[in-house]
């Protein structure tokens, strides 16, 4: 099977690549890249005045399959991927039940291959049943593919824990995903605490409880030599500490959301539900201060943390609200609206932090159009103006704080291993 993405302008920063040119696909791989290619094929696309990149490559998101398919399962989450342009996502650990364990990460892996419409890459969890104490079989899960580690939701509290935890998985050269918030400083809370918290009279998170976590878990990379990935970084204290500790060598890289760098507290401060996560919408400083971190490199990746929920759970008092929402579906459009259009960052910075540097933090095969390489590509019109209805998306945790928003630029073809699985917007039947 032969396809041909004909007069596309292809931006690919894992080869330094903005030009436009033709692709072509055969076999599930990139089989060359040139100005002109005649060779005839089974299919052709006219990408005429359409962007071309490796498909994006999302490290954090959420499918809750097993056992919490009310709120998404692989087959719904991997659709919402393909809608929005990403062809790689990682599926965290808190599930039910967790994936402490070999077997849950070849299930998962199993049924995604079976079922899925995009690549799933699987996290493991840090400790057994995410409680923090005893180590989960990490050995075991990295043999069967694991991506990485993570006890995503939760803080691993004991200092001890996390260096034995850091020491064990780079023996086979593993990274540690934190989610660094200091429980005991946060568990008071339910928003950003600052200025808008105090008017709006709901108890506030210090951006302390952040930073507090990152500098331990810093050390410890620093210590163990072991390599360490800041989940959704959210303040500025934070990156200040992940900024200085990579100018010292210090192996940690680390993510940073699509709300965390488009939104401020002022956006719960009509108390929507939809906009409580953890960590929490910050105040304008942190907002920038991670936006000047993307653009210097102390951010690596942009991604959702896609956490859907039944929409029932989220039907409730602001502080009664479980954290996160979906965004696998809006996140590309509300990058581009935000960051490209706003002329803050190029078209080569954003593909980057979406598809090349995550896919090369974790060493999966993604994220680049090399020849040879799987054809996982993204089919973009920069110029396409869209309004987000939840009610057309594909996961079942429609809440969204994007509700609503005009947002300009659009994946219109997402391509998996040279196959198309959505196009027009609409996910292809498998
Ligand atoms: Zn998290």
């Amino acid at each position: 099977m032969k396809t041909l993405i004909k007069n596309g302008r292809i931006v690919d920063p894992s080869q330094n690549l903005d030009a436009v040119m033709d692709l072509l696909i055969e076999d599930g791989v990139v089989k060359a890249i040139e100005k002109k290619i005649t060779e005839k094929a089974d299919e052709t696309y006219e990408a005429k005045g359409l962007l071309v990149t490796p498909g994006l490559v999302d490290v954090h998101t959420h499918l809750r399959e097993p056992g919490l398919e009310a709120k998404e399962d692989i087959v719904t989450g991997t659709m919402a991927a393909a809608a929005g342009g990403v062809t790689t996502i990682a599926c965290m650990p808190n599930t039910k039940p967790i994936v402490d364990s070999s077997i849950l990460v070849s299930g998962i892996k199993d049924r995604a291959a079976r079922e899925g419409y995009v690549n799933v890459e699987v996290v493991g969890a840090i400790t057994k049943g995410l409680e923090g104490k005893e180590l989960a079989e990490m050995g075991d899960m990295a043999q069967k593919g694991a991506m990485a580690f993570s006890d995503d939701g939760h803080y691993v509290s004991s200092t001890r824990t996390f260096t034995l935890a850091a020491e064990y998985i780079s023996a086979f050269d593993k990274i540690l995903i934190s989610h660094s918030i200091d429980h005991e400083l946060s568990s008071d809370g339910y928003m950003h605490e600052g200025v808008v918290s105090a008017r709006i009279g709901v108890p506030g998170i210090p951006a302390l409880a952040e930073d507090v976590a990152v500098a331990r878990d810093i050390l410890v990379a620093e210590y163990t030599g072991a390599r360490v990935h800041i989940a959704h970084v959210a303040s500025k204290g934070a990156i200040e500490l992940i900024r200085q500790a990579k100018k010292r060598g210090i192996p940690v890289t680390c993510e940073a959301t699509v709300h965390h760098l488009t939104l401020t507290d002022e956006a719960c401060a009509d108390y929507n539900t939809a906009t409580r996560v953890s960590p929490p919408l910050r105040s304008k400083d942190h907002v920038e201060a991670i936006r000047e971190a993307l653009k210097d490199g102390t951010v690596d990746a942009i991604v959702t943390d896609h956490a859907p929920h039944a929409p029932e759970e989220k039907d409730v008092e602001f502080r009664y609200a479980p954290c996160g929402f979906c965004g696998l579906e809006t996140s590309l459009g509300v990058i581009l609206t935000e960051l490209y259009h706003t002329n803050l960052f190029t078209i080569n910075e954003i593909i980057g932090k979406m598809s090349t540097e995550p896919a090369n933090i974790f060493s999966l095969n993604a994220g680049s159009l090399k020849v040879g390489n799987p054809a996982d590509v993204t089919i973009i019109d920069l110029n396409k103006e869209w309004i987000v209805d939840s009610m057309k998306f594909y996961t079942r945790g429609k809440l969204t704080p994007f509700e609503g928003k005009s947002c300009k630029g659009k994946a219109v073809a997402t391509m998996v291993a040279g196959k198309f699985v959505m196009r027009d917007g609409v996910v292809c039947t498998r």
